[in-house]
């Protein structure tokens, strides 16, 4: 294994620079993906939050989706938010194009206007205590399938039963919050584990 695992960040939009902070602050090495041909030499890829359509609009040029794609059909990744959007099999609200690869239903912007943002804390399967989430126009995951472990969950409110807001299949990890945004480093140490066993089981 390389002793400092190689992880992108998607940085075509969105909060890309605090994710590669915090990941360099874990003892990763990091770079800011802008063209395909940059995937080539990861070990792993975060996609951040920021706007899901945007995102497809500027992965259109120059054989970024099908490359992205490839990547991450093999490789681990980290969705958060809008990144978890473009991993998930099923998306709502309205339907839109993504990749499919993590067995999760989500539905955009899912928590009505008054609530487009809000930090709660709750219970997860992370060791060491409660997490606080930031959500900002969250997507909720609706659905998630028999190989995907639920490690946080929002509580119900008037919005709707509880959904999980941090699940992982494998290799792939996905957030509806934005972990990047809270001293709590607890999620992208998990990724960086992800990666190091990925890369050197
Ligand atoms: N609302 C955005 C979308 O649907 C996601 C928001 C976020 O990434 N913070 O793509």
């Amino acid at each position: 294994m390389p002793e400092s695992p190689h992880i992108g960040v998607l940085a075509l939009q969105g909060a890309f620079d605090v994710h590669a902070r915090r990941l360099a602050d874990l003892g990763a090495t990091t770079t800011l993906v802008r063209k395909p041909a940059q995937l080539d030499a990861l070990d792993a890829l975060v996609i951040p939050g920021g706007e899901s359509t945007t995102f497809l609009k500027h992965l259109e040029r120059a054989g970024f989706y099908a490359a992205l794609g490839a990547f991450v059909h093999t490789k681990p990744v980290f969705g958060t938010c809008a990144g978890c959007i473009l991993l998930a099999k099923e998306v709502t609200n309205p339907p839109q194009k993504s990749f499919g690869v993590l067995d999760i239903a989500v539905e955009r912007n899912a928590y009505g206007r008054q609530n487009e943002s809000a930090i709660l804390t709750a219970d997860t399967a992370l060791p060491g205590g409660p997490l606080e989430m930031v959500f900002i126009r969250a997507p909720r995951i609706t659905r998630v399938g028999p190989s995907v472990e639920v490690l946080a969950t929002r509580e119900a409110t008037g919005h709707g039963a509880s959904s999980p807001t941090l699940v992982r299949q494998g290799r792939l990890l996905a957030a509806t919050f934005h972990p990047e945004l809270t001293a709590d480093t607890r999620v992208h140490q998990l990724f960086l584990d992800i990666v190091r066993n990925a890369t050197h089981p």
